[in-house]
């Protein structure tokens, strides 16, 4: 059995990968593959409008929010975010607190001004900022909820709800993984493939009336507004990676939501992180307060068993458990689809490793 720990593309249910590799060979017994199909047939706009339906109901959407499924990943929003709200001469706010947080912020440095209200630079993005102020003058503020490389989260939004600027996050990593007043965003943008679905969709949901408000001209494919007047079918939008979108939040509402796989996921985290801090072989890197539930970030305290620990977890079928090149040590990511299985596995593991080598 094969427990896979990649941070992204990352592990779905097994029952998607089921009903999408049968989707290929005969979708919905049309005789037809789901990768033939055309997008503008009925058979298709049902599923835009089942995954579309199934975000709204999960996340508790409110009329003002329109949902989007849109090409170019989570990169792609990094300039397109700016393109459509900020112009040239205004300012927006960002939050600086890891690897995909700095790209946002590069990005929207060709739009308008940046001002950079906070960084975790200092502690190798190890803890997220404390104790920061928004410019009241500022056009947005953007987030990253999770940063995926370094393992840290966000786990108190009040700050930024009562910042009193419009907010933008980037919830690649952690969308639809634990409870949040996801109303309270003016935008929210997600690349698909860590807990939502296949590789080749972003996520974006955006508040009406944010739109519209820059001078500059916008191509057709990066103004939100022609996406949401055609139902996110401006053009040939990614077809089987919307539909495994939409196998992926179907599972999720038979798990019983966001608030039931939010369950699962804190005991996840706790067995893993506990796990960490009882074996003193093993050293959680980010500071307790701020440890992400979904990506578990440590090393191991004598450099010479890093590379045994990691063979050790291939012999028994572990895979994704190497840091990202930027940080080294480990990296474990425990999105929705993982079970409590794997993780218990994972563990035991851990322990024996701690006995054979502490
Ligand atoms: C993976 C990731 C991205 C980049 O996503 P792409 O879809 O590859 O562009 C951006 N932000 C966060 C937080 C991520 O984890």
């Amino acid at each position: 059995m094969i427990h896979n720990f990649n941070a992204g593309p990352s592990i779905l249910p097994r029952e998607v990968f089921e009903e999408a590799s049968q989707a290929v060979l005969n979708f919905n017994n049309t005789g037809l593959s789901i990768l033939e199909l055309g997008h503008r047939t009925p058979v298709f706009q049902a599923v835009i409008d089942e995954a579309i339906a199934l975000v709204k109901e999960l996340m508790h959407l409110d009329d003002q929010h329109e949902v989007l499924f849109l090409h170019g990943g989570a990169s792609t929003q990094f300039f397109q975010v700016p393109m459509n709200l900020l112009n040239e001469n205004e300012v927006a706010a960002y939050t600086d607190t890891g690897v995909w947080a700095s790209k946002a912020i590069k990005e929207a440095k060709l739009y308008g001004h940046v001002e950079v209200v906070c960084s975790g630079k200092e502690s190798g993005y190890r803890q997220l900022p404390k104790n920061f102020q928004f410019p009241r003058t500022a056009k947005y503020l953007h987030l990253t909820s999770n940063n995926t490389i370094y393992g840290t989260q966000w786990h108190d939004y009040s700050a930024f709800y009562n910042a009193g600027v419009p907010l933008v996050c980037d919830m690649s990593s952690d969308i639809l993984s634990c409870e949040l007043d996801f109303n309270k965003f003016d935008l929210i943008y997600a690349g698909a493939q860590k807990n939502v679905g296949a590789a080749g969709v972003n996520l974006v949901i955006v508040k009406k009336d944010i739109l519209g408000k820059v001078d500059r001209q916008l191509p057709t494919m990066m103004d939100y507004r022609n996406h949401i007047e055609n139902g996110s079918l401006l053009n040939t939008p990614p077809v089987f990676a919307i539909y495994v979108c939409m196998l992926t939040l179907r599972w999720l509402k038979a798990q019983g939501g966001v608030s039931a796989i939010e369950k699962i996921n804190n005991q996840k985290a706790a067995l893993l992180y506990n796990t960490i801090d009882a074996l003193p072989i093993f050293k959680g890197t980010v500071a307790k307060e701020d440890r992400s539930k979904m990506n578990v970030c440590f090393v191991i305290e004598d450099p010479a068993l890093e590379k045994a620990f990691l063979d050790t977890c291939k012999e028994n079928g572990m895979i994704g458990v190497k840091g990202h090149r930027s940080s080294g040590g480990f990296r474990v990511s425990l999105y929705n689809a993982m079970t409590l299985g794997s993780v218990e596995a994972l563990t035991s593991l851990m322990h024996d490793f701690a006995k054979k080598n502490g």
